[in-house]
């Protein structure tokens, strides 16, 4: 069985919460206080207490594990905790950090406050998460020079930082590990209100003319994501400057979204393709992710960590003990007869 799917491959990209070359200008929308960091209310409104009880007390703030899908903004409440709390960031991620002098060096030079940002952190090499334990804990490290009968052990002191771990997959880590950290907060896809502002946000800062129901418009096709939302303003507005008068209506927005394929729902031609294919070959499922993954000929990662999770929330999929199924709601946004035979099984 051969599928080409291959011509819609460019337009499927288009709201993939991954970063692609085009976000490299996001630094200029990243909001840098908590004020102006837009929803995520409930983390918002944790992170104000251990902040503000950190600052009282004179201390550092409490290692903080930020998790939820790509592009929700955990690099980015980072660098805001880094700004509330009035203290430097150093930003790597798990698979930079080859070797264990990386991390030993950077842990070594981190100044009293300091926040160390590790992004993809379940990356990190398990044997390297070992440096981590005593100096999350007690803020020293045992570094082993030399080998075998000679080897020499010392212990160095660290000044008291914060790591802040980001991840997309939190059931990846460590038990050790995730024990270390002191808050936990879960970051939830945007709903379009949330993503409104962001999108009206944007807006003002590239200077680009944009009406509530045009902002509205991309806002709701963004599949919760602000990562997406940044890059739909940014395409919607090239084709309002080619093909309108330059100003974002929601009928601008509607014609430059179904021209790239993201469909009324926010829905993708990767979406479709993988609700599609559940149906056309296996009967609604349900069916083992890395099976969907070759048929549809994309990575299983990719699928679970950045299209499920809006899939599943907007009730277009389901997650079964044996695989996933597509819902009533994906035969007809597909437009196909659901004759309810296909989830039968369940
Ligand atoms: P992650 O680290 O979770 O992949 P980022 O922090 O890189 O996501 O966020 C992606 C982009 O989305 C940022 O450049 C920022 O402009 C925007 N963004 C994320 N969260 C927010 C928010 N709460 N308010 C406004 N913009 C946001």
């Amino acid at each position: 069985m051969s599928i080409s799917f291959s011509e819609d491959q460019e337009h499927a990209q288009i709201t993939t919460a991954a970063v692609l070359p085009e976000d490299n200008s996001e630094g200029s929308l990243r909001p840098r206080t908590l004020q102006e960091y837009i929803g995520q209310e409930k983390a918002k409104d944790n992170l104000k207490i251990f902040i503000n009880a950190a600052k009282m007390r004179n201390e550092s703030l409490d290692h903080v594990l930020l998790h939820g899908p790509p592009g929700l903004g955990k690099t980015t409440l980072a660098a805001v905790i880094a700004h509330e709390m009035n203290v430097n960031m150093r930003i790597t991620s798990g698979p930079a950090i080859e070797k264990p002098g990386d991390l030993v060096a950077l842990l070594t030079n981190l100044s009293e406050g300091d926040i160390l940002f590790v992004d993809e952190i379940h990356r990190l090499n398990r044997a390297y998460e070992e440096i981590l334990y005593p100096a999350m804990e007690d803020f020293a490290i045992d570094i082993i020079l030399g080998k075998g009968p000679s080897a020499n052990s010392i212990h160095l002191d660290l000044p008291r930082f914060t790591l802040i771990g980001a991840t997309t997959r939190s059931g990846q880590l460590t038990a050790p590990l995730r024990d270390r950290f002191g808050v936990t907060l879960r970051l939830e896809l945007y709903t379009p209100e949330e993503l409104q502002r962001i999108v009206e946000r944007s807006a003002q800062i590239l200077h680009v003319g944009i009406v509530p129901e045009g902002s509205y418009e991309i806002a709701s096709r963004s599949r919760g994501t602000p990562r997406v939302a940044n890059r739909l303003l940014r395409r919607v507005r090239d084709y309002a400057q080619v093909r309108a008068d330059g100003i974002i209506t929601k009928e601008v927005a509607d014609a430059a979204l179904l021209s790239m394929e993201v469909d009324r729902c926010g829905l993708d031609a990767i979406d479709r393709r993988m609700l599609q294919s559940i149906i056309d070959f296996y009967g609604g499922g349900p069916v083992g992710l890395d099976t969907l993954a070759a048929t549809i000929n994309e990575d299983a990662v990719t699928l679970e960590d950045v299209y499920e999770p809006y899939l599943l929330q907007n009730g277009f999929l389901t997650r079964t003990p044996r695989g996933r199924c597509v819902t009533r709601k994906s035969y007809e946004h597909l437009g196909l007869l659901f004759t309810g035979q296909e989830q039968l099984e369940f």
